[in-house]
C-alpha cells in the first residue's frame, strides 16, 4: 500500500520504538525540547496529539498535518504502542478544515479527533488536556498525573520518521509572518541562520524590523538574526520595531517592577482571564504584583504559586488595562525560586464557572495585539531548502547539553550523529543536517560547513 495513505504500522514493542526515537534525538518541537523517548516511558490511558496551534501567527501544525496526514496516525499509533494507551486523541480547531478533511477517512478505531473552540491558550497542554478529556491537570503536576501524555503535531512525525526510517531529527519546519515580502511556512536544515530564513520570506518590508523567535504571545526577543534554527524554533515573526508587541519585551526589569508599583490598581483582571486560575490552580497574578509591590503581603505559599504560570502572556497582553506585565514578574520570581530549588505543592480548587467563556477569542486577540496588518496565511512551501553553513547547538533541549563526538576537520554526512548523551542521561543527541566539514567545535555548538 502506499506509504502516504498507510495507516496500519508495523506491530513493535515499546522498547524498540523508544530506542529508535531516542537514537533519532526526537523533542518535544513545541516548546522547550523535552525528550520524547523518556515521556514515552509512562503507561498512561490517553496519548493527546496538541494540533491546536493558537498561537495567532504560526501556520505549521495546520498544514503538517495536510500534507503528512497518515505519518501522523502512525506516529499516534507508535507512541501509543509505548506507552500501552488505549485512546488516541487529536485535538484541533474546526478551522483547520484542510486538516480534518484529510485525517477523518484515515482514523482507525482507537484514534478520534477532538474539536477545540478557537481560542487563545487552548494549546497550552493543561488547557488541551482539560478541553479534549475533561481531565484537571493539578497544579506543578505533570499530564501523566492524569494519565495522558501530549506532544505536538511535528514531534509525532519525527517520531514516525525515528521508527520507520531511523531518520534523525534534522529539519525544522517553521513560519515566517508578519512584515516580510512572502510570509511562508517553510522546512529549513536545524541549524541555518535565522537571516537566511528571512531572506528565503523575502526579507524585511519595514525599515527597522524586530524580530520574534516564536508566535506573537509567547515568543521571546530575537537580540540577533545570526542565532540558528534549533529542533524547538516555533516560528520568525517580523514586526515594525516600534511595534509594542517588540516595544514590550524589549522593556527591563526595572522598568516592569517600575510601571507595577507605580499603576497597579488591584482590579483583578489579570486573575479573572488567568487560563491556569480557571481552571482551579491557586495562582492568582493580582496577589503576586501586590506581593511584589508590598511585600508585607507575601507568604512563601503565595510567592511560590509563580512556579506554576504558564507564561502564556494572557495577564500582560489581555488582561491588563495599565500596561503591567504580571507575566514577566512571574518570570522573575521563577528563576528566583529555582535558583534556590524550591518547589510549589498546593491544591486543585473547583475550575471557575465561566472558565470555558473567559478564554480569548483568536480573532479578538488578533486586533488586540494590533496584528490585523501583519496576520498573513504562510502557506507551506515543498521546496527542500538548504544552507551552507550550520551551527548545531548542542542544547536544543531540556537536561545535559549533548558532548561533541565529532572534530574539527571531520567530514559529517546529513543525518550522522555528531553529539551525544550519556546513556541514562537526560538529553537528545544531536545529528549533522548537512552533508560537510567540521570547522568548529565549542562547548556551546558545533560548526558544519558544506563542502
Ligand atoms: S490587571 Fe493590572 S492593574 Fe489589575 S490587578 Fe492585574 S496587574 Fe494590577
Ligand atoms: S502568564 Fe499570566 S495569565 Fe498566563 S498563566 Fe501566567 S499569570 Fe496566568
Amino acid at each position: 500500500m502506499n506509504r502516504a495513505l498507510n495507516t496500519t504500522p508495523p506491530d513493535l514493542d515499546a522498547q524498540t520504538i523508544r530506542e529508535a526515537v531516542r537514537n533519532a534525538g526526537v523533542v518535544g518541537a513545541g516548546g522547550a525540547g523535552f525528550p520524547a523517548h523518556i515521556k514515552l516511558q509512562a503507561q498512561i490511558e490517553t496519548f493527546l496529539v496538541n494540533a491546536a496551534e493558537c498561537e495567532p501567527m504560526l501556520k505549521v501544525d495546520q498544514q503538517l498535518m495536510v500534507q503528512q496526514s497518515a505519518r501522523l496516525i502512525r506516529g499516534v499509533q507508535y507512541a501509543m504502542m509505548a506507552t500501552g494507551a488505549r485512546e488516541g486523541i487529536i485535538a484541533l480547531k474546526e478551522k483547520y478544515q484542510p486538516a480534518i478533511n484529510a485525517l477523518t477517512p484515515l482514523l482507525p478505531g482507537n484514534i478520534r479527533l477532538h474539536i477545540l473552540p478557537d481560542v487563545y491558550p487552548a494549546g497550552d497542554e493543561v488547557l488541551t488536556i482539560w478541553l479534549a478529556t475533561g481531565r484537571r491537570v493539578p497544579p506543578a503536576a505533570l499530564p501523566v498525573s492524569v494519565g495522558v501524555v501530549v506532544n505536538n503535531v511535528q514531534t509525532v512525525l519525527n517520531i514516525a520518521r525515528a521508527v520507520e526510517q531511523n531518520y534523525p531529527v534534522t529539519r525544522r519546519t517553521l513560519t515566517v509572518n508578519g512584515a516580510v515580502a512572502k510570509p511562508l511556512t517553510l522546512s529549513v536544515p536545524v541549524g541555518i541562520s535565522l537571516r537566511e530564513v528571512l531572506a528565503l520570506a523575502g526579507g524585511a518590508t519595514v525599515d527597522e524590523p524586530g524580530f520574534i523567535n516564536g508566535g506573537p504571545m509567547m515568543g521571546s526577543l530575537i537580540a540577533s538574526l545570526d542565532t540558528p534554527v534549533t529542533k524547538t524554533t516555533g516560528g520568525l515573526l517580523v514586526l515594525p520595531k516600534s511595534h509594542p508587541l517588540i516595544q514590550r519585551r524589549m522593556q527591563d526589569e526595572r522598568t516592569v517592577l517600575s510601571v507595577a508599583r507605580t499603576v497597579c490598581e488591584q482590579c483583578r483582571l489579570c486573575t479573572d482571564l488567568c487560563p491556569r486560575h480557571l481552571i482551579g490552580h491557586e495562582l492568582s497574578p493580582h496577589l503576586l504584583v501586590r506581593a511584589v509591590n508590598f511585600q508585607q503581603t507575601a507568604t512563601p505559599q503565595l510567592l511560590l504559586s509563580a512556579l506554576t504560570c504558564s507564561e502564556c502572556n494572557v495577564c500582560e497582553s489581555v488582561a491588563c488595562p495599565v500596561g503591567i506585565s504580571p507575566m514577566r514578574i512571574n518570570r522573575m520570581l521563577k528563576r528566583e525560586l529555582r535558583a534556590q530549588n524550591q518547589r510549589y505543592a498546593g491544591p486543585l480548587n473547583p475550575a471557575d464557572e465561566m472558565a470555558k467563556y473567559r478564554l480569548v477569542p483568536v480573532k479578538r486577540l488578533i486586533a488586540k495585539l494590533g496584528l490585523t496588518p501583519w496576520y498573513h496565511d504562510a502557506p507551506l512551501s515543498d521546496a527542500e531548502f538548504s544552507t551552507k553553513t550550520t551551527t548545531l547547538l548542542l542544547r536544543q533541549h531540556i537536561g545535559m547539553s549533548a558532548v561533541p563526538c565529532v572534530q574539527k576537520g571531520d567530514h559529517v554526512v546529513r543525518g550522522q550523529r555528531v553529539a551525544d548523551i550519556p546513556q541514562g542521561a537526560l538529553g537528545a543527541p544531536v545529528h549533522a543536517s548537512i552533508d560537510g566539514l567540521v570547522t568548529d567545535v565549542t562547548d556551546q555548538a558545533i560548526t558544519v560547513v558544506r563542502g
